[in-house]
């Protein structure tokens, strides 16, 4: 019998672009912003290649969701973009439905290259706004302010976007309380469909790291406060938290990201990648010259994988444990027991009910979850449940 795209296994598809216009003072993104005439295009084909190099290897598949990040994909030349979108069309044999975004900062989107991106098939745009406060994006260092993110954001809408994220961050230098709920407010009032609501980290290597000492950040009970209250006035405005920092009207989960959550499988192209596929973990070197090359000359032998393991079963729980308790939904005693034959109560319960006295997890009739409480110190409750809680899979390109 013939297969048909809904017998195929689904698949989320990641494409790394790894320039910027200018690089943020807090950011440990790959990315960069390019010093060389051309190299954008010279990384364009590379990445094209390299979606053609999948081409027999996911033939049995139907990807059902594509996320171009970065970096800032907006920040390429309008037709390298559309040329990348038309390879991934072209290759790969994408659901009906597919969820397709792009990530854009608001300095490098317009009405004509929306519209054009929309007509392409991007059916998601990812906003990054941060705050509405100019002097908190000063102070991180972002290159727009409040209104140039708001006509980004209308000109979405006019180019027919029906599904917008915007990114809003917490714990910004300057920041209070009533400002970060501005924000959040000056945002639900745009009415997009999705929202993500995320703590400021000082990573290290980064501008912010080694100015750490002078930044003047609002502090541990401060962001604690901007977190609890950012969580109450979201869903007050009709915003479902789904995951620790994600909230959406009904409808409107972010699919991709889902995936990861959900340990489901995605593909990952482009430096600093990450990848699950085929039962096998690995990611690509942060390191867009060598990629290059490795793409210009297959013959040369030039390695992009940098690790690639096979996930057995220890870590395959610990992943599970750790990426599912970042989900509302939680842990599911019964889903537990299907994938791992293996009792989570017996396993993690005790250490759980520990939680649970104070208040940071509840026990469910069908399992175990953070409240907004422990969500925002989930990092902690999980490296002391999970012997390997630090690794990093939350986010594909880190
Ligand atoms: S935060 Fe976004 S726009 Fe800023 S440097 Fe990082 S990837 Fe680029």
């Amino acid at each position: 019998m013939r297969e048909t795209k809904a017998d195929r296994r689904r698949l989320g598809l990641y494409l790394h672009v790894p320039f910027c216009k200018n690089k943020c003072a807090y950011c440990d993104f790959y990315s960069f912003v390019p010093k060389e005439e051309g190299v954008m295009e010279r990384y364009v084909a590379a990445l094209i290649k390299h979606i053609e190099s999948y081409k027999a290897s996911i033939a049995d598949y139907a990807p059902d969701t594509v996320f171009i990040g970065g970096g800032t994909p907006t920040a390429l030349p309008l037709e390298s973009l559309l040329s990348v979108i038309r390879a991934v069309k072209r290759n790969y044999s994408l659901t009906k439905t597919c969820e397709f975004t792009v990530e854009a900062n608001p300095a490098t989107v317009d009405l004509k290259g929306l519209k054009r991106l929309r007509r392409a098939g991007v059916n998601r745009l990812s906003m990054g706004l941060q705050s509405a406060d100019d002097n908190e994006l000063a102070a991180l260092s972002r290159i727009h302010r409040r209104a140039d993110f708001e006509e980004a954001y209308f000109a979405a809408r006019d180019a027919k976007i029906g599904n917008i994220n915007v990114d809003v961050m917490y714990g910004i230098p300057g920041q209070t309380v009533e400002s970060c709920l501005a924000t959040l407010e000056y945002v639900c009032d745009l009415a997009p469909e999705h929202i993500s609501f995320y703590n400021l980290k000082i990573e290290q290597g980064t501008p912010f790291w080694r100015m750490r000492e002078s930044l003047s950040l609002p502090g541990e009970d401060a962001e604690y406060e901007m977190y609890v209250r950012g969580v109450e006035y979201l869903a007050s405005r009709g915003y479902n938290q789904y995951e620790i920092s994600n909230f959406a009207r009904p409808g409107y989960r972010c699919l991709h990201n889902l995936k990861y959550w959900n340990c489901d499988e995605y593909l990952g192209l482009g430096p600093g990648a990450h990848s699950f596929f085929n039962g096998t973990r690995f990611s690509i070197f942060r390191d867009a010259e060598r990629y290059m090359r490795s793409m210009e000359s297959p013959s040369s032998n030039i390695r992009i994988i940098e690790s690639s393991e096979e996930v057995k079963t220890r870590e395959r729980i610990g992943e599970y444990v750790m990426l599912r308790m970042r989900l509302t939904d939680g842990v599911s005693d019964r889903e537990f027991r299907r994938l791992f034959g293996r009792d989570f109560e017996a396993m993690y319960g005790r250490l759980l009910a520990k939680y649970q006295r104070g208040g940071f997890v509840i026990r469910r009739p069908d399992g175990w979850a953070f409240t907004p409480r422990g969500m925002f110190v989930s990092n902690f409750i999980l490296s002391d449940i999970l012997d390997f809680s630090d690794t990093d899979i939350f986010d594909p390109t880190n």
